[in-house]
């Protein structure tokens, strides 16, 4: 593809502008390209090579897919593409489990990136190695203010920025400068070579991030102590050998109290880790964005405020190998949850102490920040002019059923659009690489139409 920095705004706009580089973005661009579009008229804008972004980057080999094999779907017509792929071109022994095999975030990294190199047209996908700071209408087109000081315009716009890295969710008072004591963004995984065997790791949050810090240190033969930050003393559980073999029957009009023990009632007794459990939260899932985009934005708060940690633990399960890495350090002592949140964190230069609201104050050699998801520079830039409406949850930019964004008067952009996770809070459950993938094939059709 070829790389150019900067546009002459006076030149004429390109016709699609994709605002991302990673598996949102080029999944995008693959899918334009194979309904026909010319790889000339689209620009690829974003700071690293596409296909891997924040998700897929990853330095350690020990950070692995929570899904099996057949289930990061990127044509629908062909679901298996992937599984394939990696039998002929990943040589990892270690991915075969009971539950499927489980790939490295990084291979799958390698596929996107080469799945996007291989498709017709993609040699001519300009690609502009910079970030959007602020994106404007302008006589019919959007013009992008980049922040390498150039402009670049063009008639359609899609923003796949995705998830942006984890900020520290309290306050932290330190009296170094810089510390390797202290990741705020544990995602590419390149800290763990900095952590002693014998250090007492704190681990912030306890959901997926925190288990691929877990998977990677025992992976990498850790003996300290690893202490669990999180209002919870419970980690997702792990990925069963499920199978959909059931619809239900949704009732209409649903309620989200409805809804929720309409799920009661479908879900069987077993526990959360067992095939038919998993097989009925399986049936349930392709139902619920339906359900989710007919409730009003207060009943979707009130919803994910009750109920969104369940979500997230039941949604996000994981990797039977990092499950055993935590029953591995479960099993040597090695591991403790300290329930509750941090309030602040105190960096020394031999030190890190957390202030919990319960007033414990657990102390580390490192802290690692497994807090999830920032806020996204540019929805909040584009919400702030008044350019677009926030959506339901207040955490991004409202999108309608056709990846439109809304302005500020809730009526659709008919040039502006957006996939990818941050559309969650619009359309439901969005954030899986097959539930991405099946909207950039959907918007492509839009577009090509
Ligand atoms: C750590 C992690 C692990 C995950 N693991 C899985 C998994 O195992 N299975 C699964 O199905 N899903 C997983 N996901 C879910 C994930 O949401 C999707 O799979 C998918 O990778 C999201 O891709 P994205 O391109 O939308 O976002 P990102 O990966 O966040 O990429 C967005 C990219 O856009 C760039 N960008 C941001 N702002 C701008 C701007 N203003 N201008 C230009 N470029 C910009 C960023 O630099 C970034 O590289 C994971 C997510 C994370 C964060």
């Amino acid at each position: 593809m070829p790389t150019k920095i900067k546009q002459d705004a006076m030149q004429t706009p390109k016709e699609i502008a994709i605002v991302g580089d990673g598996y949102s973005a080029a999944v995008m661009a693959l899918h334009l390209l194979r309904r026909g579009i010319s790889g000339d008229s689209i620009a690829l804008i974003g700071p690293r090579a596409p296909g891997k972004g924040n998700a897929y980057t990853c330095a350690s080999t020990f950070f692995r897919l929570n899904v099996r094999e057949d289930l990061p779907i990127i044509f629908s017509e062909d679901p298996l593409h992937f599984a394939r792929w990696a039998q002929a071109n990943v040589d990892d022994p270690e991915s075969k489990t009971d539950a499927g095999y489980f790939y490295r975030r990084r291979d799958f990294g390698n596929y996107v990136v080469q799945l996007l190199r291989d498709t017709e047209g993609a040699i001519k996908v300009e690609r502009v190695l910079a970030k959007v700071n602020q994106l404007k209408p302008e006589n019919g087109h959007w013009t992008m203010a980049l922040d390498d000081g150039s402009q670049l315009s063009a008639k359609q716009v899609i923003i796949a920025t995705g998830n942006s890295p984890p900020r520290w969710p309290c306050a932290v008072m330190t009296s170094v400068q810089s510390s390797t004591r202290m990741i705020e963004n544990p995602w590419p995984g390149d800290y763990l070579d900095n952590i002693n065997q014998d250090d007492h790791v704190i681990l912030l949050g306890g959901g997926l991030t925190a288990l691929d810090a877990i998977n990677a240190l025992v992976g990498q033969g850790h003996r300290g102590m690893v202490s669990v930050i999180s209002p919870r003393a419970i980690f997702p559980p792990v990925q069963a050998l499920w199978k959909r073999l059931n619809q239900p029957q949704m009732p209409k009009n649903l309620s989200p109290r409805r809804l929720v023990s309409f799920m009661r009632n479908y879900l069987p007794k077993s526990s959360a880790d067992s095939p038919e459990w998993q097989s009925a939260w399986e049936e349930l899932r392709p139902y619920l964005n339906e359900v989710w985009q007919q409730f009003s934005a207060q009943e979707r708060r009130s919803l994910l405020k009750r109920l969104g940690w369940v979500w997230s633990l039941y949604r996000f399960r994981a990797s039977p190998q990092t499950i055993a890495a935590y029953e591995y350090l479960r099993f040597h002592n090695q591991v403790q949850f300290a329930v509750g949140r941090a309030k602040q964190i105190t960096c020394s230069e031999s030190k890190i102490s957390v202030l919990m609201s319960s007033g414990a104050e657990p102390v580390g050699d490192r802290i690692i920040n497994c807090t999830g998801v920032g806020s996204d520079p540019l929805s909040s830039e584009l919400i702030a002019s008044g350019l677009a409406a926030p959506d339901a949850l207040l955490q991004s930019i409202a999108v309608d059923t056709d990846f439109r964004v809304m302005n500020s008067e809730h009526e659709p952009y008919v040039n502006l659009w957006m996939i990818g996770p941050a559309t969650m809070g619009s359309l439901g459950d969005v954030v899986a690489s097959s539930a991405i993938a099946k909207q950039a094939e959907q918007l492509a059709d839009q577009i090509a139409e």
